[in-house]
Formats: C-alpha cells, sequence, structure tokens
C-alpha cells in the first residue's frame, strides 16, 4: 500500500532517480471470488462511492470493476465545471452538499485535487433569461447557496474580455454569479478517490468488464465478468452512459437516453479569462486551464450513440458562439476535440436509488453535469447502500419518481450549462 506522501521533499528525492522511483499511487490487487460489495463503473463517481463506503460506513470488502482504466469514462472527458445553483431545492441542496465535500476534499483524501473556486456566471441575453435567473438566484438564497444578479455593467467590469456592447447579436442584460463555483482536475479526482479508497483496502480491478448480473430469488448473487464470476452481496452499478445496459441485464428499463457530449481545447495562451462563463442562448460555454488552454463545451449531439465521438456541426456551432462572445478569440487555433457518452434523463436529474432487485443500486442520469457532483454522489450513494436505504438528500432521486410524477425538472439550470 502506498505511504507516500507529495511534498517537496520527495519530489527532490525522486528527482535524484530520475523520478524512476515514485511508488504507484494505488495498489494493484487481483480479483478476489467474492465480495461484501461490487461498484461497476471506475469513473470518478464509483471510485468516490466505494472511498466513503470503507471510510465511513466500514462495508467490508470492497472491490471497484472497470472496464477500461480507472476514470477514463466522462471522467476523464468533461470540462471539470462545480457549481450548486440549481433551482429546486432537492437539487441544489444535493449539488451544494457535494460543493462542502469539494472544499475540504484535497484535505481529506491528501491530495491536490486542484479544485479552484474562480466563479461561475451563467450570461443572460433575454428579458426572459434575466426573469429565469433572477427566479433561481432567490431560490439559491433561500436554499443557502451563494448566489448573485449582475447587472450588464458589472458583468463588464468583471470579464473585460466578453463583448457585453449593445451591438453584438445577442447583447449581454446580466446574469448570475456563483463566487464559490468553479474548476478542479478531473484526473486529480478521479487519482486522489483511487489512492485514498486503495489505502483503505478497496480492490481496484481494471479491464475487466461486468458482462451480466446473477439474480437469484429477486436478490443479487453476484456478477459475470470478463475476468470470471465474482460473489457480491451488494452491487452499485454507475456506469454513467452505459447504466441503461447494466439495467438491462438485470431486467429493468431505465428512463434514461446515451448521447454524446463533445468538448475542445484551444492552443496554449497566456492566461486571460480568470472565471468560468456560460451561455445557455448562444450554446456554449468556455473556462481556461493552468496550462493556458481555452476549455470549451457546449450542448449534446442530438442522436442516441455510445461512440465517444461527436458531429463535426455541433463544435462548428459551439465554436461560432464563442466568438459571438468573445470575438478576439476568432483567431486562436484549437489543438484537441473529444467526446463522452452522457445519461440524459428526462427530468436532467440524477436517478440514486435502490431497484426492484435486493441488494441492486443504481446511480446515473446524471447527465451533462455529474462531475460537479463527484463527492456529494459517492458520499450519498455509499450511504444507500451500506443503509439500504437513501440518505434524506438522495431520496427524492428514486428511480420511482418517473412512475409517481414527482420530476425535478432543472432542465432550466442545467441544459448547456453543465
Ligand atoms: C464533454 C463533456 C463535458 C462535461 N462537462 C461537465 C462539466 O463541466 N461539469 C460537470 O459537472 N459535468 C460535466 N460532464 C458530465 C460528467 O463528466 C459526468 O456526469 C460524470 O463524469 C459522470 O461520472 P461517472 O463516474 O458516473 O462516469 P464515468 O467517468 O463515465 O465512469 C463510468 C465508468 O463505468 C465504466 N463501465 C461502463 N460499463 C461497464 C461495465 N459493463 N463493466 C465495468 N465498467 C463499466 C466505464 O468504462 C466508465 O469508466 C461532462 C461530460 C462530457 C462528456
Amino acid at each position: 500500500m502506498s505511504g507516500q506522501t507529495y511534498s517537496w521533499w520527495s519530489l527532490f528525492k525522486n528527482g535524484l532517480s530520475h523520478h524512476r522511483t515514485w511508488e504507484p499511487a494505488w495498489t494493484r490487487r487481483p480479483l478476489q471470488s467474492g465480495y461484501d460489495v461490487v461498484i461497476i463503473g471506475g469513473g470518478g463517481h464509483g471510485l468516490a462511492t466505494a472511498y466513503y463506503l470503507a471510510k465511513n460506513h466500514k462495508a467490508g470488502r470492497i472491490a471497484v470493476l472497470e472496464k477500461g482504466y480507472l476514470g477514463g469514462g466522462n471522467t476523464a472527458r468533461n470540462t471539470t465545471i462545480v457549481r450548486s445553483n440549481y433551482l429546486w431545492d432537492e437539487a441544489a441542496l444535493l449539488y451544494e452538499h457535494g460543493m462542502k465535500l469539494w472544499e475540504g476534499l484535497t484535505e481529506d483524501l491528501n491530495f491536490n485535487v486542484m479544485f479552484s473556486q474562480r466563479g461561475v456566471f451563467n450570461l443572460g441575453h433575454t428579458l426572459q433569461d434575466m426573469r429565469d435567473i433572477e427566479r433561481r438566484v432567490n431560490a439559491n438564497r433561500l436554499q443557502g447557496v451563494d448566489a448573485h444578479v449582475l447587472t450588464r455593467d458589472e458583468v463588464a467590469e468583471k470579464i473585460p474580455q466578453l463583448d457585453c456592447s449593445r451591438r453584438s447579436r445577442y447583447p449581454v442584460l446580466g446574469a448570475s454569479w456563483q463566487p464559490r463555483a468553479g474548476i478542479a482536475h478531473h484526473d486529480a479526482v478521479a487519482r486522489g478517490f483511487a489512492r485514498a479508497a486503495s489505502r483503505l483496502g478497496v480492490d481496484l480491478i481494471e479491464n475487466c468488464e461486468v458482462t451480466g448480473l446473477d439474480i437469484q430469488g429477486g436478490r443479487v448473487q453476484g456478477v459475470q465478468t470478463s475476468q470470471g464470476y465474482v460473489k457480491a452481496g451488494r452491487v452499485g452499478c454507475v456506469a454513467a452512459g452505459h447504466s441503461s445496459v447494466l439495467a438491462r441485464m438485470a431486467g429493468i428499463r431505465l428512463p434514461i437516453e446515451s448521447h454524446p457530449l463533445q468538448a475542445f481545447v484551444s492552443e496554449s495562451m497566456q492566461r486571460v479569462i480568470d472565471t468560468v462563463i456560460m451561455s445557455n442562448a448562444v450554446h456554449g460555454y468556455l473556462s481556461q486551464s493552468d496550462k493556458g488552454e481555452l476549455v470549451i463545451g457546449a450542448g449534446i449531439d442530438s442522436y442516441l450513440g455510445y461512440g465517444q465521438r461527436g458531429s463535426p456541426h455541433v463544435i462548428d456551432h459551439t465554436a461560432a458562439a464563442i466568438i459571438e462572445l468573445f470575438p478576439q478569440f476568432s483567431r486562436v487555433r484549437m489543438n484537441r476535440q473529444w467526446g463522452g457518452i452522457v445519461d440524459v434523463s428526462p427530468d436532467a436529474c440524477p436517478i440514486i436509488s435502490k431497484t426492484k432487485v435486493q441488494g441492486l443500486y443504481f446511480n446515473c442520469g446524471w447527465g451533462t453535469g455529474g462531475f460537479k457532483a463527484t463527492p456529494g454522489s459517492g458520499h450519498v450513494f455509499a450511504h444507500t447502500i451500506a443503509n439500504d436505504r437513501p440518505h434524506p438528500l438522495n431520496e427524492a432521486f428514486s428511480i420511482d419518481r418517473f412512475h409517481s410524477g414527482h420530476l425535478i425538472d432543472e432542465h432550466g439550470a442545467a441544459a448547456v450549462a453543465h
């Protein structure tokens, strides 16, 4: 087990051996024949779930089974925006729970997740946008979430690069602003949770695809994998875009659609943007990474699919939207583009739930905006699995809401705005 710390001293010491002697961050143990809890999916949410199961619930022998490499799914592919300014109490409180965990995560994991609270702006371009923004900000204040309505002049002062002139095609009338929001480093989050979970004895098994669920007498007994059969007392599925595939193995039909979602980055340049700016109206958002790249994202590709790539016209449309907001970026060259597969639910809210199969739980439906929830999602899902009942914060996110009609419609606050 890695006892290594990341300090100036270890940097110096390992530098003497040309950095060939660093201990691996987590231990690679072989797959065992059975576990008390099996988590399917080694993305940020799965790893966080395993970590909190081991840390807070002492849930026995735990394994995370990942068909590829840890953190290689949407966790590796997202644009890392973290915020909690959702409209409805249920959603805002869940995301705010995540936000509070983010604020202490680096210390908790003893791993720098590079959480940077640089603020997030959601621009308003029409009177209706501004009314929606005011309604959401008022709701956020009642929920205890930091939120402000800014006028056009205040936005122009805080983001001088943004075209706030009246002649622009989509004039900026104002914005909502959450100062505590920001970004974190996606790989660091996955690695931090993996390292911390491994230290608590969780087995992290890569290249291990779950191909079947063994269910007898209405209770889960184990999982079939590409590395053989594994007995399991409880099984938590956290497979994002592939959740429906796993649910089908249990005879469950999830109300989830899997869509490609793309992002792209520019060449590196001097730091000019020190915050995150999103616009639903022009359908694009942007921040600048520590390396100086503009990190740009958009809405989903409208077709369904499992290929981790999207279509060129979405990129074209997004680049045009960004140039509309920031004309001076029109000559910046774009470096890389990629796609992930996001699991979109009908009300743009997650499903964190028990199922009709005893011992089988699902955490999915985060769609375009689950990265921000990584610690909060893992925390409440671990509680749900360990106690066989939901945490108060995810009670409303049960799969039953699609039967009862108690939807939590966050399309207004989710949409393009991740
Ligand atoms: C381009 C893009 C931009 C985004 N931007 C943001 C953003 O700015 N802010 C935000 O909050 N969210 C954003 N998101 C959404 C966010 O990335 C996801 O909601 C979040 O990462 C989901 O985490 P996860 O751990 O559930 O999924 P993943 O990281 O996808 O992990 C699921 C894992 O399950 C594994 N798996 C699947 N099937 C099996 C199987 N049968 N057996 C074993 N393993 C399996 C997969 O290989 C994968 O590693 C974005 C997504 C994309 C694609």
